[in-house]
C-alpha cells in the first residue's frame, strides 16, 4: 500500500508523455494497483511537471500550486463530460461544471501567452521574457479550450482499462487504451476471465478440462 504522501518515482508521475499539455495536467492524477495518486501537491512536484512539459514558469508558490490543482481537477471534470467518463476512481472532486467552466477561463486570463511587443528608446522589441507560472497556466488553459472543443481534432477519450484513470487523445482510430501497459492488463484480464468460465462450465457440466490444458497454478 502506498502511504499518502509518499514521494512518488519521476517515472511514475510522468505517464503519457506524448499527450498533449493539458491532457498532460489531467494525468497528473493516476493510479496503480495500489490507490490513486496525485503527482501534483508541492511547489516541487510542480516544478518539476512544468519543466518536463516545456513550458518555462521561474519560481512557483503555494497559491501557483494550488491554481493549477484547481485547473487540473476542472479539465479532468470537462474531461468526463466529454467522454462520458463512468469510472468512479477518476471521478474529479469538482463536479460543478459551470465552475469548472470558471476556472478554466479565470486560468486562461492568469497571463500572457503570446509574444509581446516592448517599445525600447523608440525601438519595437519582441519581448521574450518567460511570463512565470501565471503565463505557463494561461498556456496551458488556453490550449485546453481548443483541445475540449475542437471538433476536428482527434477525440480525448478515458482508458478503460482496470483500475485506470487516466485520459488520452485516441489518435489512432484502434487505439482503444492509453498505453500498451494498459492493454496488456486487459488482454491478461480477458484470458483469466475466459479461463475462469471454461472451467466452471466444465466444473458444472461434469466434464473434464481438455487434456491439452496446462496445469493450473
Ligand atoms: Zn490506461
Amino acid at each position: 500500500m502506498v502511504a499518502a504522501g509518499e514521494v512518488v518515482s519521476a517515472e511514475a508521475v510522468w505517464v503519457l508523455p506524448d499527450e498533449p499539455v493539458p491532457v498532460r495536467l489531467m494525468n497528473t492524477v493516476w493510479a496503480d494497483r495500489h490507490a490513486v495518486h496525485d503527482a501534483l501537491r508541492t511547489r516541487q512536484d510542480l516544478a518539476g511537471w512544468v519543466a518536463a512539459t516545456g513550458l518555462t514558469a521561474g519560481p512557483v508558490t503555494d497559491g501557483d500550486v494550488e491554481a493549477f490543482r484547481r485547473l487540473r481537477d476542472a479539465l479532468r471534470r470537462l474531461a468526463a463530460l466529454l467522454t462520458d467518463d463512468p469510472r468512479p476512481a477518476a471521478a474529479s472532486p469538482l463536479q460543478d461544471l459551470a465552475r469548472a467552466v470558471e476556472t478554466v477561463n479565470h486560468a486562461a486570463s492568469a497571463g500572457p501567452t503570446n509574444p509581446r511587443l516592448r517599445l525600447r528608446a523608440s525601438q519595437l522589441q519582441r519581448d521574450d521574457t518567460p511570463g512565470g507560472p501565471g503565463a505557463a497556466l494561461a498556456t496551458v488553459a488556453s490550449q485546453a479550450v481548443v483541445l475540449l472543443t475542437d471538433a476536428t481534432s482527434a477525440p480525448l477519450s478515458a482508458c478503460h482499462a482496470p483500475g485506470c484513470v487516466l485520459y488520452f487523445v485516441k489518435d489512432h482510430p484502434r487505439r482503444g487504451w492509453c498505453s500498451t501497459a494498459c492493454g496488456n492488463r486487459v488482454r491478461a484480464a480477458r484470458h483469466y476471465q475466459r479461463r475462469r468460465f471454461e472451467r466452471t462450465t466444465s466444473a458444472a457440466t461434469g466434464s473434464r478440462a481438455a487434456p491439452t490444458d496446462p496445469t493450473p497454478r
